[in-house]
Parts: C-alpha cells; structure tokens; sequence
C-alpha cells in the first residue's frame, strides 16, 4: 500500500496536520508521527489509524492513483466539451468609463484610440444578436454580461434599454458588471428584465470608497452606489459586491462591515473581499502581492470578528477551501475560469476576446463578429488551457483545487498562457486554512456562506 502522490498536507498546528484527500475531498486531522509515515514508498497496514486512513482513500494501493488520474483526464475531457457548449456572452457596448479610478487596470486605454471611440449603435448590437442567436440556436442557455468599461452610464441609457429589450424578446437573462457610480438609473429598467446578478464595487466607508472610485474631477460615487444597491434590494436584484482591497484600504474593511450590517443589505447583496489587481500596463503601487495578500487578509479576519460578514472572500477561488469550511458542495476544478469555456467579450470594434482582463489587447482577440463570426487560432488556445495541457499544472497536487488559475495573469508574469500561476493556491494553502481550521474548531462550526 502507499499514501497518495498528490495528497495535501497542511500544519495547522503545533502538532496537527490537516490531511486532505485532493479526488474526493476528504480531510482528517493527524500527527506528526502518522504525517511522517505516509512519506514512506510503502506502507503496511499494520495499526488502527492507517485502516482509517485507507477507509478514508488517504492510503491505496500501488496503481490504484494512476488509473484515478487516467480516469480523471477524461472525465476531464468529456466535461470540458459539455461545457463548451454553455456560452456566456459578454457585451461590452463602450470602453468609456465615467470613472477614474485610482488603480484602474484598463487606465492605459484613456490614452489611446481605444477609449474614444464611440457606444456601440444600434447596428453593432444587431449584429451581436444575429452572432450570438445562430451560436445558441439550441444550446442549454442563454446568457448575456454587460460589461465594460463601463457598461451602465447615464448617457448611454437608450443603447442599453435597446440591449435589454432585444435580449429580453429573445429570451436572454442578464448579468452586469458595474462601477454602480449610474446603478440607480437602471434599477426600475432591470427589473423588467430577468437578472441573475449584478456586480458592484464598493470599497469601504465612505470617504475612503470616494477617495478611490470617483468621476472626473475626482466627484465621489459612495452615496450614487448606496442608492443604487437599495433600489436595487428593494426591486429582489441580486447584487454581489465586490470590495476591491490593497494597501490604503484593507484596514478600513471592518469599518465597512459595520454600514452593510446597518444597511441589512445581507443576504440580498452578499460582500466578499478580493486583491485590487495589478496591471502591467499601468502599474500601480499600493497593489498587495499576492503571496501576502492572503496572510494579510486572514490577520483581519482574525482580529476582527466583524469581517465573518465577507465570508465569500475565502472559497470563491479555492474550492477545497469552500467545500472544507463555507459547506459549498466538492466541484474539481479542471480549468482555471470560463475563460476556456464559455466566456466570449464583444467589443465595440467588432472584436471578440475570451478573457475579461485581456480585452483590448488585440494580440489576444480571439475572433471578431464583424461583419461576421470568425474565430482564429487564440480561440484554440485559449478554450485548450486545462490543468492536463499545462504541464506543471498536470503534475500538482493542489490542480484539482486551482485548476491551473488564472492564464492572463499567467501570461502576465511568463508571457505564455500556457504556464501555470501558482501564488494564489500556494499562500491559499499557507495561509487561509490554518485560520479556517481554527475557526471551526474554536466555533465548532462552519462559516455560514
Ligand atoms: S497553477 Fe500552480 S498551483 Fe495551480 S495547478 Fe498549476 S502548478 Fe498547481
Ligand atoms: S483568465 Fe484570469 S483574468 Fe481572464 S477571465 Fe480568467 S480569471 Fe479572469
């Protein structure tokens, strides 16, 4: 018998390791002694502790994890083909953004050609629709984002209202991605249509959230945002709001929690955290690394009770974790986002990308809808990225938990999507579940998600 190759084992204390099965999810708390013998090449069964341990599939036999994975690569397999048949299509009817941000990603654009152009008009949304329509003449969903920039301004309300109207007529249900700064001018619209969710940013107090996320002129957007989100609880919208942290920010965090517990927007608009991110066309300095990024935000939540509101920070990413801790049921992760399945972002230029971070980097466009769909050899590549076609991913104990990460960012630091971006999962392990491990045990329960 042996243990398996790519079992997890954390220290989450002194003397406790926490051992997780990474095919079926299962942990057990052992001791150093037990946590040394499962590094051995052989093992026998030969004690209480390693009978439990080989009933829990901590303990196999030889062969048995190979003919798991083989298994594995083409359920794999078979999934990613079903899911290429979900597509979620992202709109982006402007890279115009009525904000300025301080660490906004896409700052690079103001500069050039890309964010002077245009809305998109009416001609261009009908040929979005006729693209998307003969892509899902009979797929299992229909689905459209608004994106952007910024998808929800004030003055584009008529494209936006055509948008809705013509998605609505052809059964599509909406998602939104918004600054929220002109939110509350198309709650009543929304809510003549169908919604899953809509994304706001929110980024703490007040006179913190307004020195951050303001319009020109640096005008803040807390109480324009606010209204929106009360309208929008107050019309049964969904909205998650995404709290985006670094350096000047995190402390200010709790203080947040205190308004959303007073504004009972739970559970109606769930919060979670997340790390502003970094850009490497505009860099931006207050930006936490992401090794220290979860250490940082686990000293918060240790030392504050209040941020148990924001449980959603943990698990999004790292599906042990949500499974382990939030009670979200096990889902193996075998890719890193939609990005290499179902996502396709529609830009006013009649460019087509598969990832929310890329658009507008036209070596990265994966085809174009105008004046008809074509789709090139980035689309391949970027639909083929799977934990099994990148090859450190496929040989990674944590890969069914991370499902190789994010590839832009991947891309970012190694210049080819094809590598893996290992600094979230890694200081995920290090970090969060020691804090999560403890807090269970101290409360005897789990977070409640
Ligand atoms: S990105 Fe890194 S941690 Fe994630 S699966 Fe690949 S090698 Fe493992
Ligand atoms: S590749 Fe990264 S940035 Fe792009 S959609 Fe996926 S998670 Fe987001």
């Amino acid at each position: 018998m042996q243990s398996l190759k790519r079992k997890i084992i954390i220290k989450v204390d002194e003397q406790k390791y926490l051992l997780v099965n990474p095919y079926t999810g299962l942990a057990d708390i052992i001791d150093e002694e037990t946590c040394q013998l499962l590094q051995h090449d052989s093992i026998s069964v030969d004690s209480d502790t390693i009978r439990t341990l080989q009933a829990r599939g901590h303990i196999v036999h030889e062969g048995d994890e190979e003919d798991l994975l083989d298994y594995l690569e083409q359920q794999a397999k078979k999934l990613h083909q079903e899911a290429l048949q979900y597509h979620n299509h992202c709109l982006i009817p402007t890279y115009g953004c009525n904000l300025r941000c301080l660490y906004c990603y896409e700052k690079h654009m103001y500069k050039n050609e890309v964010k002077l152009t245009p809305v998109m008009n009416k001609k261009t949304v009908d040929a979005f629709f006729s693209t998307i329509l003969s892509m899902d003449s009979d797929g299992p969903q229909r689905l459209i984002t608004l994106y952007g920039g910024e998808p929800l301004q004030l003055k584009n309300k008529e494209i936006i209202q055509y948008i809705l109207s013509l998605g609505n007529s052809h059964g599509y249900t909406f998602e939104v991605v918004t600054n929220g700064a002109d939110f509350q001018h198309f709650v009543p619209l929304l809510s003549t249509v169908s919604v899953k969710s809509v994304q706001i940013t929110l980024d703490g107090p007040e006179r913190i959230h307004d020195a951050r996320r303001f319009r020109p002129g640096k005008k803040g957007t807390f109480q324009d945002i606010t209204r929106g989100i009360d309208m929008a609880v107050d019309h049964d919208i969904p909205v998650k709001i995404r709290i985006n942290v670094d350096s000047d920010n995190l402390d200010h965090i709790p203080e947040f929690a205190d308004f959303y517990q007073e504004k009972g927007w739970y559970p109606a608009a769930k919060a979670y955290a997340c790390s502003v991110r970094s850009s490497s066309c505009s860099p931006y300095t207050r930006v936490i690394p992401p090794e220290d990024f979860s250490r940082k935000m686990i000293d918060l939540f240790v030392h504050d009770r209040r941020m148990e509101l924001f449980p959603g920070t943990f698990g999004s990413f790292n599906f042990v974790f949500g499974h382990l801790f939030l009670g979200t049921p096990l889902k193996k992760r075998f890719w890193g986002c939609s990005a290499h399945t179902s996502l396709f972002f529609y830009d006013p230029f009649g460019d087509i990308y598969a990832c929310g971070e890329a658009v507008g980097h036209k070596e990265h466009r994966i085809g174009t809808f105008l004046p008809e769909l074509t789709l090139n050899e980035n689309y391949h590549n970027w639909r083929g990225r799977t934990i099994h076609t990148v090859p450190e991913c496929a040989d990674c104990s944590l890969s069914l938990f991370c499902g190789g990460a994010c590839a832009f960012k991947a891309y970012l630091k190694n210049g080819s999507i094809y590598s893996p971006y290992c600094d979230h999962a890694k200081s995920s392990v290090e970090h969060e579940a020691k804090y999560l491990y403890h807090l269970m045990e101290t409360r005897g329960t789990m977070l409640s998600h």
